[in-house]
């Protein structure tokens, strides 16, 4: 097609790669969400249903995008960790952080009727988005203990803030006599005065939602074997890290054998395109060291 005189306009455009071999992060936040909730009768001051919708929006985008590996929810804001090496739109900032922000916000109002089916959503919810980058493994897991600190931290002065509110405090005054309190004086006014037990409360207000992918059975990420047995033992990554170093370059000893038709030589499977299974939402510590140590793919 032959170009028009218009078109240098293109040139404009400038690119906006992100440093190749370094962790992105994705955050996404919903705009106006302390009206939106309002506006919606979020309960307060969790609404599971709410937090349910966000979750699946995240696993949408996760099902998605393959190179998203770890997803952080928490209240109106959801972080998405994409593999360190990710070639997704060859690195450009705007085409990857409008991409996952616009199908999470398509995804959150598709299913909107699922959660609240006697809610009508009253106007479009929206959402920002921005990309960080991350050069170490320290920094990606710094990142999410962050944002899980801070949901403990919202989590208890919110559920604070209500008890009191729910007692018959106003706003006003809940907000004064919380003021200056740290947090065992929360803990001890809840459990005091309300009887609550913040550590029985549900792990997903306490903890966040974290969206990872479950290992498959060995049987399923074993390339060399066509008709794979069904075993119900879970590969570990130190199987999938085993395969691809013993045996995955070798020549199939399968083809030797003029009778049999070539098998095509398998495809090199990296370690974490082994794990490609299920996605879960769980609910546990991402601080600590163990959730990462059983989870070493996502921080090659
Ligand atoms: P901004 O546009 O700057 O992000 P915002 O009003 O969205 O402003 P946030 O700091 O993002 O402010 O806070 C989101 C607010 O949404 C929370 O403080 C809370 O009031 C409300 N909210 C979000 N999710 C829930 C939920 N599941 N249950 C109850 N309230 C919620
Ligand atoms: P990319 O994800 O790279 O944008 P794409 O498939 O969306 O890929 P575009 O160059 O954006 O490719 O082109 C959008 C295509 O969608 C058009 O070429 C056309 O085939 C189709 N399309 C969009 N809007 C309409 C419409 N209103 N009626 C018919 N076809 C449409
Ligand atoms: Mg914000
Ligand atoms: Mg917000
Ligand atoms: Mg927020
Ligand atoms: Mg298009």
């Amino acid at each position: 097609m032959a170009k028009s005189r218009f078109e240098y306009v293109r040139n404009y455009e400038l690119p906006d790669p992100l440093i190749p071999g370094t962790f992105i992060v994705v955050r996404i936040d919903g705009r106006g969400f302390h009206k939106f909730s309002d506006a919606h009768q979020f309960r307060k001051p969790n609404d599971k249903r709410a937090l349910d919708l966000m979750d699946l929006a995240a696993k949408t985008v996760m099902n998605e995008y393959k190179d998203v590996i770890l997803a952080f929810g928490e209240s109106d804001e959801y972080s998405f960790l994409l593999r360190r090496n990710t070639k997704l739109y060859n690195r450009r900032r705007s085409k990857i952080t409008s991409s996952i922000v616009s199908l999470f916000t398509s995804a959150y109002v598709f299913h909107w009727s699922v959660y609240l089916p006697n809610t009508p959503l009253q106007y479009p919810p929206s959402f920002d988005s921005r990309a960080v980058i991350y050069p170490t493994e320290k920094e990606v897991r710094d990142y999410f203990a962050w944002r899980q600190a801070d949901t403990h931290i919202n989590n208890l002065y919110n559920t604070a803030f209500w008890a009191l509110v729910q007692g018959g405090q106003t706003t006003t005054e809940a907000n004064k006599t919380l003021q200056g309190t740290d947090s065992k004086d929360k803990n001890e006014l809840l459990f005091s005065k309300y009887n609550i037990n913040y550590n029985n409360l549900p792990a997903m207000y306490r903890k966040g939602s974290i969206c990872v992918r479950q290992p498959l059975p060995m049987s399923t990420v074993d390339p060399l074997s066509p008709t794979p047995p069904v075993t119900q033992r879970l590969a570990t990554t130190a199987d999938i890290i085993a395969d691809h170093d013993s045996s995955l370059d070798q020549p199939n000893a399968q083809l030797a054998n003029d009778e049999q038709k070539p098998i095509k030589k398998p495809k090199k499977v990296k370690p974490y395109e082994g794990i490609d299974g299920e996605l879960v939402i769980v609910y546990e510590d991402i601080i600590k060291d163990q959730f990462w140590n059983e989870r070493p793919w996502l921080l090659l």
